[in-house]
């Protein structure tokens, strides 16, 4: 299947790294002009180059996108570079684990501000750039844990279960304005989210997942840019594993 994304502006949160990065490569690859951007913009200027050298066309941006006027911001540079087209609100981080009842009250308002709060700044602001291009796509980055709870996670899951609910909505407001909006729920993809887990905690996630492997970053990006795409012309407000049959189990 060939998909194009030749003369769309793309805007991907936290694509200095795992799943971001995959799909700021993917797309840039199917000819969109991407904003790669991370907290840090040096590590977003890293995959700029990377797609610099394959002949793919990129802007790094940095920015906290927990902070309003930074997820503004980042929609004005798509804007600048001649529109808003597609939007991946991915940007996310795992935060403390602990059991709900002893959860640092920080932890949860940094979890709460990047992986919900921030999703909800990309559909703000970048709703209004997208209806002033013409329409677009827009896919939010859940998780599995937007269905099913994991123990000692709960500002993660409350959030993702949070963006599973916020997709819906928004979704059903502009599905007739040309704006689709979808959630992709990936399970454990090794990305460097996982990397503080030990050997022994590797292997029982691994275990959960009936494919018997965690999943690649690329198989995540395959699933969100068909979503992006026109074959996915018809889906909109829904929620899409990408889980190894993690959640079959
Ligand atoms: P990652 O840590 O490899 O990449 C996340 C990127 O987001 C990093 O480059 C980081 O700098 C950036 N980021 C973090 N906080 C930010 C902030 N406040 N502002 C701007 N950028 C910020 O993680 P990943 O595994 O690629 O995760 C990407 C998304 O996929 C997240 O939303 C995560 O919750 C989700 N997800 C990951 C997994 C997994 O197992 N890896 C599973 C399900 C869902």
């Amino acid at each position: 299947m060939n998909i194009s994304f030749e003369g769309k502006v793309a805007l991907v949160t936290g694509a200095g790294s795992g799943i971001g990065e995959a799909i700021a490569l993917d797309l840039a690859g199917a000819g969109a002009q991407v904003v790669v951007a991370d907290l840090k913009e040096e590590v977003a200027q890293g995959v700029v180059e990377r797609i610099a050298a394959r002949g793919g066309k990129a802007v790094a941006a940095g920015g906290d996108v927990s902070d309003p006027d930074v997820v503004a911001r980042l929609v004005e540079t798509a804007v600048a570079l001649g529109g808003l087209h597609l939007l991946v609100n991915n940007a996310g981080i795992g935060g403390p684990s602990a059991p709900t009842g002893e959860y640092p009250l920080e932890g949860w308002q940094q979890v709460i501000g990047v992986n919900l709060n921030a999703v909800f700044y990309g559909l703000r602001f970048g709703i209004p750039a997208m209806l002033a291009s013409g329409g677009g796509a827009i896919v939010n980055m859940a998780s599995i844990l937007g269905s099913v709870g994991f123990a000692g996670s709960p500002a993660y899951v409350a959030a993702k279960h949070a963006v599973v609910g916020l997709t819906k909505n928004a979704a059903q407001e502009y599905a007739t304005q040309g704006i689709r909006v979808n959630a992709v729920g990936p399970a454990f993809i090794d990305t460097p989210l996982l990397s503080h887990f030990d050997e022994a905690t590797r292997n029982w996630l691994i275990a959960k997942h009936p494919a018997g492997r965690l999943g690649r970053a690329e198989e995540v990006s395959a699933l969100t840019l068909f979503l992006l795409s026109d074959r996915a012309s018809f889906i909109t407000g829904s929620y899409h594993l990408v889980d190894g049959g993690y959640t079959a189990l």
